[in-house]
């Protein structure tokens, strides 16, 4: 077999075979097929795009590229959730541990934050001492133990997601249904998992900006994720305002903390509640999704969630007392106001602009090295349909640094729409997608 008449077949429309596209994918992840002819085979499948079976042998050979962990000695389903990534998306943290309380294995490999999303692992590092680069024989014994562990991607899981996601970054490959199910499927997979949850995001804040481009990704993921054996859902939920009202890793630790403890605000108790449901069907652990709600519900209001979390961060070399005391969170030297530049309603506000906001105060990354300030971010006073009056604050920003302060508060107050009338509002999830 020869790259370039595989790259060939598919810029002229033909199917691939899977061992065209394991040959093309070994080759790349050992080094014998150059970044150049990658380039051009994904910028062929871009545009030609990938049946379904061929998703499948793409999704396989990335997955197979490392270790697929063995989590057969566990008893029971393992069930994980993936996110496509949002602003102030945190639910990763109180329902990872609110599931494995209600009695399903969650075994989970989360990412760092780029750009203006926050990522699991940058959030779970505002915990003094925690650490996510444990190996995954520690993550297997941590699953054992408690039935929840959180970690980050190591190198030997899907290395050939890693060199591809790079290349796709730099040559204008991202966007293309079949490569980002692959890449997803192949990195959520290799955890050990019997079933996943995905929450696909759509909306400003969101990487799929339209509700039907969101549709087919998720659709996508289903399927193939079936294809490969496991039990599959997507929730479409709406990323037309962050979640919460607090963006940036500490603060949103301590969001998270309040629902482990039975509060929290309503859209991420209700994100929380629904997805967990949805994992607790898939572990065969309620028969319906309202007994799932049910038992969620019940979780984190008897403590036995936050108790759950409390293990996975002794285990995990975190403080406990700062857990049980959030006051001893280190937080930022100053705040902010942003005020209301006249009185209305809340149309609208624009989550990517709040999470770049985020991001100049020092929350998130522009590029891969930067180093993060766990501490600052934002505080939303105001959502979508809440009346304001002038000079009311809208949100505080909370930082240690000026130097992009005046920019960030900027930022902010475009990203607020005020308007005269009450909006309608918007359902948080918008669709369930079982398979096609
Ligand atoms: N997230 C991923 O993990 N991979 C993609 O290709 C896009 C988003």
């Amino acid at each position: 077999m020869r790259p370039q008449d595989i790259i060939k077949k598919k810029r002229e429309g033909g199917t691939l075979s899977q061992q065209e596209i394991q040959f093309l994918i070994d080759g790349y992840t050992s080094g014998k097929i150059p970044d150049y002819q990658l380039s051009a085979f994904t910028m062929a499948l871009f545009f030609q795009g990938a049946t379904r079976e061929e998703t499948v042998a793409l999704t396989h050979s990335m997955l197979h590229s490392g270790i697929v962990v063995d989590l057969s000695t566990i008893p029971g389903r393992k069930v994980d959730k993936h996110s496509t990534g949002g602003v102030g998306d945190k639910i990763s943290i109180p329902l990872a541990p609110a599931v494995a309380a209600a009695g399903v294995c969650v075994p989970m490999l989360s990412g760092r934050g780029l750009g203006h999303t926050g990522g699991t692992l940058d959030k779970l590092e505002s915990i003094p001492g925690f650490r996510v680069d444990i190996s995954l024989d520690r993550y297997v014994e941590i699953l054992q133990q408690i039935r929840v562990c959180m970690i980050g991607q190591t190198h030997d899981i899907a290395p050939a997601d890693k060199k591809l996601y790079a290349l796709r970054d730099v040559t204008a490959t991202v966007e293309s249904i079949p490569l980002i199910t692959g890449s997803i499927l192949s990195k959520k997979l290799a955890e050990g998992i019997d079933g996943l949850v995905f929450d696909v995001k759509v909306g400003s804040g969101a990487f799929m900006k339209t509700y039907d481009d969101a549709l087919k990704l998720a659709q996508n993921l289903v399927d193939i994720g079936r294809m490969m054996g496991k039990d599959t859902v997507a929730l479409l939920t709406d990323m037309e305002q962050p979640l919460g009202y607090c963006v940036g890793n500490t603060l949103e630790m301590l969001e998270s903390l309040d629902v482990l403890r039975g509060g929290g605000p309503d859209d991420v108790v209700q994100l929380t509640v629904e997805l967990g449901a949805y994992m607790l069907k898939l572990g065969r652990s309620v028969d319906s999704i309202e007994a799932g709600r049910q038992k969620m519900s019940q979780v984190l209001a008897d403590g036995s969630a936050l108790e759950q979390f409390l293990q996975l961060v002794k285990l995990q070399g975190g403080d406990p007392d700062v857990i049980m005391q959030p006051e001893r969170f280190r937080r930022t030297a100053h705040q902010q106001a942003v005020l209301a530049s006249r009185t209305g309603y809340i149309q609208s506000i624009n989550s990517e602009e709040v999470g770049i906001a985020s991001m100049m105060l020092g929350a998130g990354r522009e590029r891969v090295d930067t180093v993060i300030d766990h501490a600052v971010g934002i505080v939303l006073k105001k959502k979508v349909g809440d009346n304001i009056l002038k000079g009311e604050p809208l949100c505080f920003l909370e930082y240690n640094d000026d130097a992009r302060l005046q920019e960030a508060s900027r930022k902010m107050e475009e990203a607020y729409s005020i308007g005269d009338c009450l909006p309608e509002k918007r359902p948080l999830i918008l669709e369930v997608l079982t398979h096609s």
